[in-house]
C-alpha cells in the first residue's frame, strides 16, 4: 500500500508557475495530495491570496523558496512551516524582490547588447503580479521567436554561464537559515542534485548547510532516478538531516516535475513532515 501523498515544493503565478494558488490547490485535491506546500521564489504572496478562502483538500504547510549563494553559486533554500505573517521575514523578502527587479534590469541590458532589445517589458508582462525571474525572460524570448522553447532559452541565453546569468549578491546559507528560523520554519536544501556539483562539492555544500543551521535535505525532487534517491538519502542520513520530498511543480506540461508525483522517501531517512502534523 502507498503512504500519504506529500508534495512540499510547488510554484504558482506568484512566482514562475502557471497556476494560481487556488488552481494549484484544486489540482492537488484532485490528485489526492494529503499535504502540500506552495513554495514560490522569494515570496509568501500565495498565502495572502488564500487567506479567508474556504476550501477542502490537502493540509497546507506555509512555505517558500529563498534564493541564496554558496561559493559564488545560486542555491535554493526552502523554508517550510514558516509563519506567513512574520513581518521580519516579509521585510527580508522585500529585499529579495528588489534584488530580483535589479537583476531583471541587468539581464535586459545584457540581452540588448546581443541585439535582443526590449525584453524587460515582455518579461514583466509574463511575470504579471508575480515575482520576476529568468523563466519570464525565457517566455519573452520564445514569444519573440528568438528560440523555439524555454529549454533552449536557458541553454543559449539564461542558464549558468550564459549572457543572462548575471551574478547576484544573494544572502549566504547562514543568513537564510536564520531568516527561516526567526519565522518559526524549517530550512531545507532544495534539489541538491540540480546544482551541477561534483560528488565532493555536493558533500561540502550539504555539510556547510548543516553547519549553518540547515535542518533537512530534499531527498526526492520530482521524478528522479532510484540511484539518485539512494545517493541523496545516504548524504541525508550521514549529515543527520531530516528528509523532504517535493515535485518542484511549475506547469502542467512538465512531466518530470508533476504535482504530487515522484518516488517515496526511503525508510532509512526521517521525514521532515513528521513535524508538521499527522499525515501517517
Ligand atoms: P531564477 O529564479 O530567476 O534564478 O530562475 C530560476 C528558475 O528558472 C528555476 O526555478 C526554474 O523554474 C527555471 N529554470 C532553471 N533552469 C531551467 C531550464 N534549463 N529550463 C527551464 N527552466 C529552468
Ligand atoms: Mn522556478
Ligand atoms: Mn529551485
Ligand atoms: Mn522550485
Amino acid at each position: 500500500m502507498n503512504g500519504p501523498s506529500i508534495d512540499l515544493h510547488t510554484h504558482t503565478t506568484c512566482s514562475d508557475g502557471s497556476l494560481s494558488p487556488l488552481e494549484l490547490l484544486e489540482l492537488a485535491a484532485e490528485r489526492g495530495v494529503d499535504m502540500l506546500s506552495i513554495t514560490d521564489h522569494d515570496t509568501l504572496a500565495a498565502y495572502d491570496a488564500l487567506t479567508n478562502v474556504p476550501r477542502t483538500g490537502p493540509q497546507l504547510v506555509p512555505g517558500l523558496e529563498i534564493s541564496a549563494q554558496w561559493q559564488r553559486r545560486d542555491v535554493h533554500i526552502l523554508g517550510l512551516n514558516v509563519d506567513p505573517a512574520s513581518t521580519r521575514l516579509r521585510e527580508r523578502l522585500q529585499g529579495q524582490q528588489h534584488a530580483r527587479e535589479q537583476r531583471a534590469e541587468r539581464i535586459a541590458r545584457r540581452l540588448a547588447r546581443r541585439r535582443l532589445p526590449d525584453t524587460l517589458a515582455g518579461a514583466r508582462r509574463h511575470a504579471g503580479d508575480g515575482v520576476i525571474g529568468r523563466p519570464h525572460f525565457a517566455a519573452c524570448l520564445v514569444e519573440l521567436g528568438v528560440v523555439p522553447d524555454v529549454a533552449t532559452a536557458f541553454r543559449k541565453y539564461l542558464g549558468a554561464g550564459k549572457v543572462g546569468d548575471v551574478r547576484t549578491q544573494w544572502p549566504s546559507l547562514h543568513e537564510v537559515t536564520e531568516w527561516i528560523d526567526e519565522a518559526g520554519g524549517v530550512p531545507v536544501l532544495a534539489h541538491p542534485a540540480k546544482y551541477g556539483l561534483t560528488a565532493t562539492r555536493l558533500r561540502l555544500l550539504i555539510a556547510d548547510f548543516k553547519r549553518h543551521g540547515g535542518t533537512a535535505l530534499e531527498v526526492v525532487s520530482g521524478l528522479q532516478q532510484e540511484a539518485q534517491t539512494r545517493v541523496l538519502a545516504k548524504l541525508c542520513a550521514d549529515n543527520e538531516l531530516l528528509a523532504s520530498r517535493g515535485s518542484d511543480f511549475h506547469h502542467r506540461d512538465q512531466r518530470w516535475a508533476d504535482l504530487g508525483r515522484g518516488p517515496a522517501l526511503p525508510r532509512s531517512v526521517q521525514p521532515v513532515w513528521s513535524r508538521f502534523g499527522d499525515v501517517s
